[in-house]
């Protein structure tokens, strides 16, 4: 199954993602994440995404689906996969349509406030990406990660002001992404509030499982 995470920064699709990845048996691509890693690892492409990703401004488009046209190459997406994090724009979703017919695209709905107050108490373990919330989810030793003990990050772009920016970047770019595949028809909107299980429940019967 072919499945694109669509909704705000913060709404929580990095965190459903980790679970449904598990229950569907399919790869999570989150191009954040793949982002992250080019920048820890020093890669040509890191270098040039690391400011860009510190401010919350998008990376180039042209960047960003090379990057995801490269992923697609090995063959573990080809019994479907879960996209996090892309498409973000309205270029995007016209490149992905390009590579890959796509099933459902889950709507994560949730509000600024919330938004706000889960972004500002994210944590996470900077090796393995896991994610912590300091009143949420935190972790068994404050500001230590549950397995690896190393100590927890709060990523640059969980700043305030990278925030802010951050949501008027989505509201200007991604959230157009919205109509456009409601009037494909693939569009299942989620109530991203409350608890992961209960979003990871409604998740799956969007999508018909
Ligand atoms: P979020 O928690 O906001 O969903 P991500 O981890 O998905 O954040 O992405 C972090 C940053 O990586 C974005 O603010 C952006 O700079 C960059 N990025 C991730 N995906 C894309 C994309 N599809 N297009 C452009 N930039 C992206």
């Amino acid at each position: 199954m072919n499945l694109v995470f669509l909704g705000p920064p913060g709404a929580g699709k990095g965190t459903i993602a980790a679970l449904a990845k598990e229950r569907l048996d399919i790869p999570h691509i989150s191009t954040g994440d793949l982002f992250r890693a080019a920048i820890k690892n020093e890669t040509e492409l890191g270098k040039q995404v690391k400011s860009i990703l510190a401010s919350g401004e998008l990376v180039p488009d042209s960047v960003t689906v090379a990057m995801v046209r490269e992923r697609f190459l090995l063959k573990d997406t080809d019994n479907g996969f879960i996209l996090d994090g892309f498409p973000r724009t309205i270029a995007q979703a016209d490149s992905l349509a390009e590579m890959k017919f796509i099933d459902h695209v889950v709507n994560f709905e949730l509000g600024r406030e919330e938004i706000v107050k889960r972004l500002s108490g994210r944590r996470m373990c900077k090796s393995t990406g896991r994610i912590y919330h300091i009143i949420y989810n935190p972790p068994k030793v404050e500001g230590i990660d549950d397995e690896t003990n190393e100590p927890l990050i709060q990523r640059e772009d969980d700043k305030e002001e990278a925030i802010l920016n951050r949501l008027e970047v989505y509201d200007r770019q991604t959230a157009p992404l919205i109509e456009y595949y409601e009037k494909k028809g693939l569009l299942r909107n989620i109530d991203a509030k409350g608890a992961p299980e209960s979003v990871l429940a409604q998740m799956l019967e969007a999508i018909g499982r």
